[in-house]
């Protein structure tokens, strides 16, 4: 339900969300903005060209909600800017105006889906304030993976004192393979086991964690973690791998290597056992020391996979110029290639590309038998998501991979 405009009756619905206009004229920019304001959102910012919103985005002091984007600007237009926002706007939702032909406009939102942004809609231009709250509602009730919906507050002590206490713990979801169903190992994802709240998913807290400076202690104890339980496996006689997530900082990490090795070492497990998954975004700049880092861990036979590939600055130029062993395709561009024969295509021939540079490719966001066939068609390696199995706390994993045999037989059979 679309909630009408009222210049003056609070509390808005919107009155927290963040928003960026962009539009190359000032004209439009302004009304769209005083759209805004008669909705009641109180931070509403304006950028006149694509670099300059990139720009405004990176440097917001939260992240914003909305990003309402012009596809025909001078410079970088729409599109482009629509292809670099996923690397600094995860999250935000993201409504296209413009004067484009439907068939356009459609084709547009197709792309940026498949880069993994939130797309709330494509409405002509000039955008009426009925036509934005009805986008708006779309936002509040797909709750973003980070937003103002769902962070939660929490100051460095409380977050300390979490990690100390460990309410902050991986939890484990499986990858199998696609060719035969077999279980090749997990991915740890954060959890936090919050007493009041609840299990917290990471949009909830990585951001604060991240922005309290505990980014490198965070890391260090989901690697410990992660590693001690993965050797517990392996000392059950279930010598699985475990991925774990490092955001680019650690990779900033000089010691980085040792401390992953020291860890292998401690925990009974072999170098092959452990990947580290790194969102490309940072890479792009200064490359000097993440590229000693990830140079080291390659050379010491820790695989190293990129994460989230599909929504943006992930190209296959990266995993040639790096030592990178595998990629995971995210589940926007699986889905996408599961609704667009165009996307598909895509999908199949960087599949392929990656077979021929003896890279393993993962699929994200495997939540319906058709995804999973369509992967293996398309010989794509190892699969993961809610269809295999969630990510759940490592004492359920055995459970899990007994009752996933048969099932994997099942899927398998006849291939
Ligand atoms: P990611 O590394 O791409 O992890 C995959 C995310 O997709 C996880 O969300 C997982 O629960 C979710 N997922 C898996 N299968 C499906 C599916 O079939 N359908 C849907 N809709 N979702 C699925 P989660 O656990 O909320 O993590 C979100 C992101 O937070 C991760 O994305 C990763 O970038 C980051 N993250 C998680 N744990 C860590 C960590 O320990 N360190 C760092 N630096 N980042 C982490
Ligand atoms: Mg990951
Ligand atoms: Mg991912």
């Amino acid at each position: 339900m679309s909630t009408a405009p009222q210049s003056d009756t609070p509390p808005s619905p919107y009155k927290t969300l963040s928003v960026l206009i962009v539009d190359d004229d000032p004209f439009v920019c302004a009304m769209a903005g005083r759209v805004f304001e008669t909705l009641g959102v109180a931070q509403v910012v304006q950028a006149h060209s694509g670099k300059e919103a990139l720009d405004k985005v990176a440097t917001a002091p939260r992240p914003l909600d909305v990003i309402v984007c012009d596809l025909d600007m001078p410079g970088m237009d729409g599109v482009e800017t629509l292809r670099h926002l996923p690397h600094v706007a995860k999250g935000a939702g993201i409504i296209i105006a413009s004067a484009a032909d439907m068939q356009i406009l459609r084709t547009v939102e197709e792309l940026a889906r498949a880069h993994g942004l939130t797309m709330l809609g494509a409405l002509p231009k000039p955008v009426t304030p009925h036509a934005i709250a009805a986008l708006l509602d779309k936002l509040q009730a797909k709750g973003p993976k980070r937003g103002p919906f769902t962070q939660i507050q929490a100051d460095r002590q409380r977050l300390e004192q979490a990690l100390a206490d460990n309410e902050i713990e991986p939890w484990f979801q499986p990858k199998v393979s696609l060719a035969d169903g077999s279980f090749k190992g997990v991915e740890a994802l954060v959890r936090w086991r919050h007493p009041q709240l609840g299990v917290l998913t990471p949009g909830a807290f990585l951001d604060s964690l991240e922005s309290s400076g505990l980014s490198d202690h965070f890391a260090e104890h989901m690697l410990r973690h992660s590693l001690a339980q993965a050797g517990l496996w392996t000392a059950a006689g279930m010598p699985i791998g475990v991925a774990v997530n490092l955001s680019v900082s650690s990779l900033y990490r000089l010691d980085l290597p040792e401390l992953v090795m020291a860890l292998v070492a401690e925990h009974g497990l072999t170098a092959q056992q452990v990947t580290l998954e790194v969102t490309e975004s940072g890479l792009m700049t200064d490359i000097t020391t993440p590229f000693e880092v990830i140079s080291r861990l390659a050379m010491k036979g820790i695989r190293l996979s990129i994460d989230d590939f599909g929504t943006g600055y992930s190209t296959i130029q990266q995993l040639v110029r790096l030592p990178f062993t595998e990629f995971k395709v995210d589940m926007s561009f699986v889905r996408g290639a599961q609704e667009n024969e165009r996307v598909r295509i895509v999908l199949d021939s960087t599949v392929e590309m990656a077979r021929k540079l003896s890279l393993s490719v993962v699929a994200e966001g495997i939540e319906t038998k058709e995804n999973w066939h369509m992967l293996a068609a398309m010989r794509c390696d190892l699969a993961q998501g809610f269809f295999i199995g969630k990510p759940m706390p490592g004492l359920e994993i055995p459970t899990w991979a007994s009752n996933w045999a048969p099932r994997a037989a099942e899927l398998t059979a006849g291939s």
